[in-house]
């Protein structure tokens, strides 16, 4: 039911005409002003103005067309929204429209992977923000078993074209993240009880999608399967920082000289501190890569974690791994020289209720939880890690590995762990085979090379020297580029990355 006064009309606060062209929208952004206009029964009104839009990439751009699941879709609008709590790592929401049926939908993209959400009406009693705890199920009639991720405040940072709805600019507002089994992904949003511009809580839930069914008449694909490894320069010491997944990557620690620093737009790096030097070198070279469990890997970050146990501080190392957009992320840990390779397992697919995971219908049983906190780190993040940090870390052991649930204040994330040989890594990023376990005694590092060898590993070491000795001499000084590695020759990827 749109008259011409509903779909055309002047901007309240510059004049210029704006037009709403999709039944759905309920709120439009003058593109002259910036001003942020809604319908209300009568006319339109200005609630308020959005900021300059972030340069954020994506493949929507306004008022792009094309088919998904055989329905025509128009990008009608996109919001960039910030948290409130830890502003500085902005995303934005595309809102899309089918023209043929009226129907829309939210299309986010995280870490390489793409979701869709549409609001679930009539919406159903929604619990208060207050009472959501991440990680823990949530109830809500209809939607089967959920579990909450995160639960904070966010604020509208821009926007353009037409919404259905949006909160006023620079207005902190309560949402939470939620996961269902198999991919159900979900947002409650709290709206507001503004006067100026109540918006009504709501429900979203979709899933994540595969962005080959989505085909934009441009030609462009969603999927930028090439990551381009961003150069960036350490604003301290001016090293040359390759940043490899310049899409995701949030915070990079120099490797030259530990200056922290946030990755800005156009991959400026904006430095903040000084994080101390990890007290021995990682084992897998940050820029390493290799093949392992047949996907693509680099080694993009080195952590060093610990805990408190019964008075004894307890260390172990990670590696974080990125393998290309679709990929994502894993990481590799070690502790005392065993290692496990860690994938992220979806939140909705793990139900945790008294000392035991059901993950997928197995069950896992509590094995401990510990306080764990970063001790060191060097590379490049997803999130903005920071020495200190801390999240209660527990572990459950199944036949299937360990089902890990790291908490945060705000935010929950699950975690499969399964043992991995340290032969089986070597073997992926061309390594020799790592000495054994580093001891720690007491909170200090022992170095490597202060601890006892054993006799098994001198043999290793000797052979392996022997090995070299005739490799050089065969090679007779062909250069040696490729074969054997040690760090220094480790390269990064280029635009052949993350294959297929
Ligand atoms: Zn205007
Ligand atoms: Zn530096």
């Amino acid at each position: 039911m749109t008259s011409l006064l509903d779909r055309q009309a002047p901007c309240p606060s510059c004049g210029a005409t704006i037009t709403f062209q999709f039944a759905g929208a309920k709120a439009i952004v003058c593109k002259y002003c910036k001003a942020l206009v809604v319908r209300t029964d009568r006319a339109l009104a200005m609630v308020g103005r959005v900021a300059d839009l972030l340069e954020i990439a994506s493949p929507f751009t306004l008022h792009a067309t094309g088919k998904w699941g055989g329905k025509r879709f128009e990008v009608e609008g996109r919001v960039q929204v910030d948290r409130a709590g830890a502003p500085g790592a902005p995303w934005q929401e595309f809102f899309i429209g089918f023209p043929e049926t009226g129907e829309w939908c939210w299309i986010a993209s995280a870490q390489g992977r793409f979701y869709s959400t549409v609001e679930v009406k009539p919406t159903p009693p929604l619990p208060p923000p207050g009472s959501l705890r991440p990680g823990a199920p949530l109830q809500i009639q209809g939607q089967g078993a959920l579990t909450v991720v995160e639960v904070g405040k966010r604020r509208v940072v821009s926007a353009e074209g037409q919404l259905p709805n949006v909160a006023l600019p620079g207005v902190a507002t309560w949402f939470a993240d939620i996961a269902g089994p198999n991919g159900v992904f979900g947002t409650i949003d709290y709206g507001s009880d503004d006067p100026q511009a109540p918006i009504p809580p709501a429900l979203y839930i979709g899933t994540q999608f595969d962005p080959a069914g989505f085909q934009l008449d441009s030609g462009q694909p969603l999927e930028q399967p090439q990551a381009k490894v961003a150069e960036a320069q350490c604003p301290t010491c001016g090293g040359s920082l390759p940043i490899v997944a310049p899409g995701t990557a949030e915070r990079v620690v120099c490797r030259y000289c530990g200056t922290v620093s946030d990755i800005k737009q156009g991959g400026r790096l904006e430095a903040l501190a000084q994080a101390p030097k990890p007290p021995m070198e990682p084992y897998i070279p940050i820029g390493a890569q290799g093949t392992l469990r047949g996907k693509q890997s680099i080694c993009v970050g080195f952590v060093i974690r610990g805990c408190t146990v019964e008075g004894d501080r307890y260390h172990w190392r990670e590696y974080l791994l990125y393998g290309g957009p679709s990929a994502g992320y894993a990481w590799l840990m070690e502790e005392d020289g065993a290692w496990k390779f860690v994938v992220p397992i979806n939140a909705g697919d793990v139900r945790e209720a008294n000392n035991t995971v059901d993950y997928r219908g197995q069950y896992y049983r509590f094995k401990q939880s510990v306080s764990a906190s970063v001790e060191a780190v060097v590379g490049e993040f997803y999130w903005r890690v920071e020495v200190g940090e801390t999240v209660q870390a527990t572990d459950y052991e199944g036949s299937g590995g360990i089902v890990s649930v790291e908490r945060a204040e705000t935010e929950v994330t699950h975690s499969l762990c399964t043992p991995i040989s340290d032969g089986e890594i070597a073997l992926a990023f061309n390594l020799s085979p790592p000495v054994q376990a580093y001891h720690y005694q007491g909170g200090d590092y022992a170095p490597p090379q202060a601890k006892r060898i054993s006799p098994a590993v001198v043999w290793v070491i000797i052979i392996l020297v022997i090995i070299l000795v005739v490799l050089a001499s065969e090679c007779d000084g062909g250069g040696g580029s490729g074969s054997y590695s040690s760090g220094s020759n480790t390269h990064y990827v280029g635009p052949s990355f993350g294959g297929k």
